[in-house]
């Protein structure tokens, strides 16, 4: 699985904390960097065969056909990519027009992961957000006109409002569109940005927790009534369009990251690239790659595992966690939980509901291993 990092945005939206530069200007710089990446990690992976290949940022569509072609030569010469491959690419719906559409697929992306967020006009100004509610709309119709089959839309819920009318209208209309994959955010205040600072000086207000997790029981409802498989905490797919990148990570997979604050996992040691443009391109212009290794304890793999795979529809698999790790679950917790409906277990697997997922970080918490 391979991960390449854009690190750029035309604006930077209030709610968001990634690692990315409204500076466009580096933009060929770092592409040239992410390709002596590329060539400089191309034995970090035990295989060259790659069945995922993931374009997230920042703002990846902010690539040029020509920019991204060479990404993708670099990636040719190093890599095969299995006929089969997942290529996603992840953008915001005022870059696709027609023409970028038909770019993206002759160079051979083929699933997009569009940034809608809202179909409101007002809560995307809000948020600084660079597109329109009809640049949206307008986006989605010419990805199916173009014919990308596969796309997934981003939603995000928990801005404050007097009911929950916009929220619906919202669900309804991705509906709609009928993607193979939506993926749900809530707005969460993230220090150091720009939301943040809103609230502290009282502009902005946000919803309560409760009105937030009312918006997500609505999410499940109306997704699950139309055959889209809850399958992470976070994310709907209709049947057999499970992300496969994610679903990688989730299941503890080994994936390269290239690009500034890319990380990768080997299966033993995780490494995180730094996060900053310049100092990145300078240490690859070097022939260095600029990145800490973290080696995991058996304590941080048991609880990362936990954490992650107690979301997922496919559940903690309890043998792998005793035979890897000799880690048991709790018998006397998994029954207290699983009598409020939180949690549902048998001798092999054990998992969150619905109502569980809303609870997900104070469970999971309770299951860790002390550190
Ligand atoms: S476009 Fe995405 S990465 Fe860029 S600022 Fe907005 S949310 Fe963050």
């Amino acid at each position: 699985m391979l991960y390449l990092h854009i690190p750029f945005c035309k604006k930077a939206c209030h709610y968001c904390d990634f690692h990315f530069s409204t500076s466009l200007q580096q933009q060929k710089p770092m592409v040239e960097a992410l390709c002596t990446e590329i060539a400089l990690q191309k034995d970090y992976l035990d295989t060259k065969i790659l069945h995922s290949i993931y374009f997230g940022g920042g703002t990846p569509s902010l690539l040029t056909g020509d920019e991204l072609q060479q990404i993708f030569d670099t990636i040719r010469q190093y890599f095969t990519i299995a006929d089969d491959a997942e290529i996603t690419l992840e953008a915001n719906p005022d870059d696709l027009q027609l023409a970028k559409l038909q770019t993206l697929k002759a160079i051979g992306i083929n699933r997009l992961s569009i940034g809608v967020q809202t179909f409101n006009d007002h809560y995307l100004q809000t948020m600084n957000r660079t597109h329109t509610a009809a640049e949206a709309i307008a986006c989605v119709e010419n990805t199916k006109l173009i014919g990308f089959n596969n796309f997934s839309i981003d939603l995000m819920y928990g801005f404050p409002a007097a009911n929950h009318l916009n929220w619906q209208a919202d669900i309804a209309q991705v509906l709609a569109f009928r993607p193979t994959h939506i993926s749900t955010y809530c707005l969460t205040i993230e220090p150091k940005t720009a939301l943040y600072h809103q609230v502290k000086t009282k502009q902005f207000v946000p919803a309560s927790d409760n009105f937030a997790a009312e918006q997500y029981e609505i999410l499940i409802e109306q997704l699950t009534t139309q055959d889209y498989q809850h399958y992470e905490i976070s994310n709907f797919a209709l049947p057999t369009f499970y992300a496969r990148h994610n679903s990688n990570y989730w299941k503890k997979g080994k994936y390269l990251g290239i690009g500034a604050s890319a990380h990768s996992y080997n299966g033993t040691t995780r490494q995180a690239n730094i996060a900053n443009n310049n100092l990145y391109i300078k240490a690859i212009r070097q022939g260095q790659i600029p990145a800490e290794i973290e080696v995991l304890t058996p304590a941080e793999h048991i609880n990362e595992y936990i954490l992650v795979n107690l979301r997922t529809t496919w559940g903690c698999n309890r043998e792998w966690l005793a035979t890897n790790y000799n880690y048991k679950f709790s018998e006397k917790l998994l029954a207290a939980y699983a009598q409020q409906g939180l949690m549902v277990y048998d001798s092999q697997t054990v998992y969150l509901t619905s109502k569980g997922r809303l609870l997900a970080d104070k469970i999971c918490s309770d299951f860790f291993v002390v550190l």
